[in-house]
């Protein structure tokens, strides 16, 4: 496997290069190449294979002639010790799939635990320290924490937006220690995104130091969200009908990795990009113009991202075509009083409590599915556990939520950060003191 850069697409790097450079120099994003097709016979076989398996026989296909078959099966086996079920609501019709069964409750982990495995695995060959560099909104944050958390070789920085995350997603990131360290910046995510791209093309910084990213725009996080999906479809194929999935998006990456496996043949009939506030990819699905905007705080923070990075690579796929990308995404957003209104009804309708992510996933899902009145097989990505918005979730429901013990457990640590400006140079200051 090799990648190139969707702004170099003659030039390629190895798969340990994209790994750790994670950004081209030419400011594009890795994309791989060339793709596998997996076949109508591959997707026939997986029914009933684990998230493991599955993301084990897709890695074989595409790293298979670079890493050792038993050292690839052993790090996928490692990186999901978790499954991600599709939950029926309307049998046959619309759906949930559960990706917050890992570790830190949101479908990060599973991006964040493959790409810790890899780089775990390619850094045994080096003795160089990597430095990891992450702007989280939320959940980005805890995933790469407890995916890295006592890897050796590994130190791991996370900027988040001071007071734009939820108390137990700032517990996730700042409570781990050893080499794990969060900075809390006074400022928007759009800000620590935009300090940790600084970083990267900081000369002076990058003469130094290994640096590397856990970002979306790290392709190795966007490779294996492509096997839930796949999973997915093998969950359902035996109801017989097209599959939509919708996607409750921010940085644009989960949307992207669904992108990517459609190419690789999974039989997708739509996606639906599913917004809060931050429509720019519903507008620009609308218009055909796309116009990143600041960033707007809501109650689904996680979404918050008013220049998704992503988007670069779904127009990539999409051949920078905009008729291709509206033949198979469809765009819908919603304000926070339209989201609580959702996840009411969603609870009331199917007895399924939500979190505002989920919630304006599944509200995007059933909008599709009275516009474009086809009968499908409806599965919306239900991002993070509805306990991690717990104030919230309890407030819109009147009830009571579970917190699962392991994020429970959180409550009582307490927190490490480093406070900085949202200024470039303040982060660097206090970088360099911790290196
Ligand atoms: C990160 C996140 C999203 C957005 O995912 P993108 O890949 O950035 O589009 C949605 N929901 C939750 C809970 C998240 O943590």
């Amino acid at each position: 496997m090799r990648f190139y850069s969707t702004n170099s697409p003659q030039s390629t790097v190895s798969t340990k290069q994209a790994l750790f450079q994670s950004m081209p120099a030419d400011k594009g994003l890795y994309m791989p190449t060339p793709l596998p097709t997996l076949g109508v016979d591959f997707f026939t076989a997986i029914a009933d294979q684990s998230l493991a398996d599955i993301g084990f026989a897709i890695s074989y296909a595409l790293f298979g002639d670079e890493i050792n078959k038993a050292d690839l099966e052993e790090l996928t086996h490692n990186a999901f010790p978790f499954e991600t079920p599709v939950i029926q609501l309307e049998s046959g019709k619309t759906s949930v799939l559960e990706l917050f069964h890992g570790p830190s409750l949101a479908f990060k982990d599973v991006g964040a635990r493959y790409m810790a495995a890899l780089m775990s695995y390619f850094s045994k060959q080096s003795d160089k320290e990597v430095n990891i560099l992450v702007a989280t909104s939320g959940d980005t944050g805890g995933a790469v924490a407890m995916g890295f958390h006592n890897v050796p070789g590994v130190r791991v920085s996370i900027l988040y937006p001071s007071g734009r995350v939820s108390e137990l997603q700032e517990k996730q990131l700042t409570t781990l220690g050893g080499n794990i360290q969060a900075f809390e910046v006074d400022g928007t995510f759009d800000d620590c995104q935009a300090i940790v791209k600084q970083a990267f093309v900081d000369a002076e910084l990058n003469a130094h130091l290994s640096l590397s990213s856990a970002n979306s725009i790290n392709i190795f996080r966007l490779i294996p969200q492509g096997f839930y999906y796949v999973s997915a479809y093998g969950q359902v194929q035996h109801y017989g009908k097209p599959v939509v999935f919708s996607t409750p998006s921010g940085n644009f990456g989960n949307l992207s990795a669904g992108a990517m496996v459609q190419k690789m043949g999974l039989p997708v009939a739509h996606f639906v990009a599913a917004t809060n506030l931050n429509h720019v990819v519903p507008s620009y699905l609308k218009s055909g113009n796309y116009l990143p905007q600041a960033s707007v705080a809501t109650i689904s923070n996680a979404m918050d991202v008013g220049s998704p990075s992503n988007f670069v690579r779904l127009a990539h796929l999409y051949n920078y075509d905009y008729n291709q990308f509206k033949t198979n995404v469809s765009g819908y957003f919603y304000d926070d009083e339209e989201t609580r209104a959702g996840m009411k009804r969603i609870y009331d309708q199917y007895n399924y409590v939500s979190c505002p992510h989920t919630a304006i996933g599944i509200m995007g899902l059933q909008d599709y599915m009275t516009d474009s009145q086809q009968d499908v097989m409806g599965i919306s990505l239900a991002t993070a556990h509805p306990s991690k918005f717990k104030p919230l979730v309890e407030e819109v429901l009147g009830h009571p939520v579970e917190v699962p013990e392991r994020l429970a457990e959180l409550a009582h640590r307490s927190k490490k950060s480093i406070p900085i400006p949202a200024e470039y140079e303040a982060f660097k200051e206090s970088f360099l003191q911790t290196v």
